[in-house]
């Protein structure tokens, strides 16, 4: 009766055919811990992505009060986010940890889609868990799954122009009925991939440029842990990839 989940298909490869995408997380680091391998790739070829963080993280490091923590880490994710060819970071100010799904987020990131006017929007995992091997994989937190259900509720939302129409009103952003896929980085269930070797190094550099979080997270050498961690995520997705290792997402086409 299982048989088949012992040869998941093989992952598609990501649509190539846009311009423009927007990158929508809840924390600084949420791009880095894969995604901007593939970002690093779409940059290189011209096309431009923009980023959207809903918080700065600032709840993220024990050791650092949020106050403190804030500026340090929206500086953190500015340069993380220049090393993958990414100029635009903006933030939501979303107080990390307690954001919640609801009008407010869904209405600030059509804002957003609507400004930026993206044809692919990317987002983190929105499900409650990250799959893993036996049991119930690893629980997602309570933020991630709220900006991504957003997001993904947003991308039909900045098209709508009866939805929230204060937007049009006080902001006058016209809609925005573009985005023509989803891609959710991270998802336990994904469906398409980018070769992650192109992007690879600098994904590796994107990631360190978080160091004030790293140096709390490991007591590994910064670099060596950044490196095993990417290298083993892409690699295991390589079976799914014609062998060669990938920056996976679960596409939602529109
Ligand atoms: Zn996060």
């Amino acid at each position: 009766m299982t048989e088949q989940l012992d040869q998941p298909a093989p992952l598609e490869p990501m649509p190539a055919d846009w311009q423009r995408a927007l990158a929508v997380v809840a924390h600084p680091d949420d791009l880095e811990y894969g995604g901007a391998g593939a970002i690093a790739h779409w940059t290189d070829g011209g096309r431009e992505v923009v980023y959207l963080l809903a918080t700065r993280g600032e709840a993220g490091i024990d050791t650092i009060p949020p106050e403190e923590c804030a500026p340090l880490r929206e500086a953190e994710q500015r340069a993380s986010a220049a090393v993958v060819g990414v100029s635009t970071v903006e933030f939501l100010d979303y107080r990390d940890g307690v954001v919640e799904y609801g009008l407010d987020l869904r209405r600030d990131i059509a804002a957003a889609i609507r400004r930026h006017r993206p044809e692919l929007l990317v987002t983190l995992n929105h499900r409650d868990t990250w799959g893993g091997q036996g049991g119930g994989g690893n629980w997602n937190t309570p933020d991630h799954k709220a900006v991504g259900r957003a997001a993904l509720d947003a991308a039909a939302d900045a098209g709508n122009r009866w939805i929230f129409p204060e937007l049009i009103s006080e902001q006058g952003l016209e809609p925005w009925n573009g985005v023509r896929w989803v891609a959710v980085a991270g998802s336990p269930t994904p469906t398409h991939a980018v070769d992650a070797g192109p992007g690879l190094e600098r994904s590796i550099a994107s990631l360190m440029e978080h160091k004030a979080y790293i140096e709390v997270l490991t007591d590994q050498d910064p670099e060596e842990y950044v490196r095993g961690f990417l290298t083993g995520y892409a690699e295991q997705a390589a079976p799914r990839f014609g062998g060669r290792p990938a920056v996976t997402f679960e596409l939602f086409t529109r």
